[in-house]
């Protein structure tokens, strides 16, 4: 295959579109009290039909446009990806489009033991564990679950044994619920050889009562693991990198901070999110999506109909949310994020 051509697509405020995260499914096997408070997300709750789900075929086709349109970066999340069936099969055809030069999958771990080296072998370049606590009793609090914290570390050193490795972990934070816990997952970290991202806690979605208080600032966490071991700036990769990156300045590698809420990165953000049903979001707090599902399912519609179409949306993006929140609140509907992925 030859080397496909990319067109320099921009949104309205300058902006390529260089990352997509790919929600499989809107399912999970915890209930994070700050995606999906169990009063929300309990036995009445309507998931969505495995019949409107996309096929992995379907996937491929957008992660292939989106790769002709600039996409170099694909994430893989939900909900919980890693309770999609066959989901190897998938990135054994995503990690084979030109141009994808990194696919990566963030998964709360537990299935990992079970799955790491399948993911491995089909081609899956990295994995992101999300962790919010050591403690096994704030863990599962956080996670409302009765699963083990032994199960995600199994499932760490499992995708590490499989070469899924350097592996970076995710922590949210939220104020009396476990940010007493920041010490010890630095300090965890550093032994363990992984990099932790420390994120503010967002007011995705309508349901996780959010409020500003329950926001540990990224610069507060800064200056904890500062005081403990001393860390030093390190300058991002490039400008959509969204973690402020620190070096420990005795070796012990980086730790990293996200902070969305207290400083808001918009005008950098490359970032789409594709819905497990095929709709396009171009900001995390949008209020709906864009369905690509009915230009797939048309069978009048070519490749060239579904590429113009993204383009079409892509081009008119003016979002800004986080920024606007800075200046004058959020309100109105959005997404939840187990809809539509971290
Ligand atoms: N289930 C997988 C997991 O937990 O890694 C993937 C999906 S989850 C929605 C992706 C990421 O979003 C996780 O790291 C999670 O901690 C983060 N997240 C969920 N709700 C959040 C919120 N309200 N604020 C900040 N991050 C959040
Ligand atoms: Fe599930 Fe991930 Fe949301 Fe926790 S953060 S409820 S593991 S989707
Ligand atoms: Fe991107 Fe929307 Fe988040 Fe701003 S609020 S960084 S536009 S996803």
């Amino acid at each position: 295959m030859g080397t496909p051509e990319v067109t320099t697509l921009r949104d309205r405020l300058g902006r390529p579109v260089e990352d997509l995260r790919v929600s499989v499914t809107d399912r999970c096997n915890l209930r994070c009290r700050y995606c999906m408070p169990r009063e929300v997300f309990g036995p009445d709750h309507t998931f969505l039909p495995r019949s409107e789900l996309l096929s992995f075929e379907e996937i491929t086709r957008i992660v292939r446009t989106a790769a002709g349109l600039g996409v170099t970066k694909v994430r893989l999340t939900g909900g919980e990806p890693l309770l999609r069936k066959d989901l190897p099969e998938l990135i054994a055809q995503l990690v084979a489009i030109d141009g994808l030069t990194d696919l990566a999958l963030t998964t709360n771990g537990l299935l990992l033991p079970q799955q790491a080296a399948a993911l491995a072998d089909a081609g899956l370049h990295r994995i992101t564990v999300s962790l919010d606590a050591l403690d096994e009793a704030t863990f599962r609090e956080v996670a409302d679950t009765k699963a083990s914290i032994l199960g995600v570390l199994e499932g760490i050193e499992a995708a590490r044994a499989a070469g899924l490795g350097p592996i970076k972990v995710n922590t949210v934070l939220r104020r009396g619920m476990n940010d007493d816990q920041l010490e010890d997952l630095a300090g965890w970290a550093r032994e363990a050889d992984v990099t932790l991202r420390f994120i503010e806690f967002m007011d995705v979605g309508t349901t996780n009562g959010w409020l500003r208080d329950g926001v540990v600032p990224a610069a507060e966490v800064v200056d904890r693991i500062h005081a403990r071991w001393p860390i030093e700036p390190v300058d991002r990769d490039h400008p959509g990198e969204v973690a402020e990156r620190y070096r420990y300045t005795d070796g012990a590698g980086e730790v990293g901070v996200v902070a969305s809420v207290t400083r808001a990165f918009c005008r950098d953000c490359t970032r789409a999110r594709l819905s497990a049903i095929g709709e396009l979001y171009t900001c995390l707090f949008a209020a709906t999506g864009h369905d690509l599902r009915a230009v797939l399912r048309d069978e009048a519609a070519d490749d060239t109909r579904l590429r113009d179409r993204f383009a079409a949306i892509w081009s008119a993006r003016t979002d800004r949310a986080s920024e606007l929140r800075a200046e004058e609140g959020l309100t109105g509907p959005r997404v939840e994020m187990s809809y539509i992925g971290g």
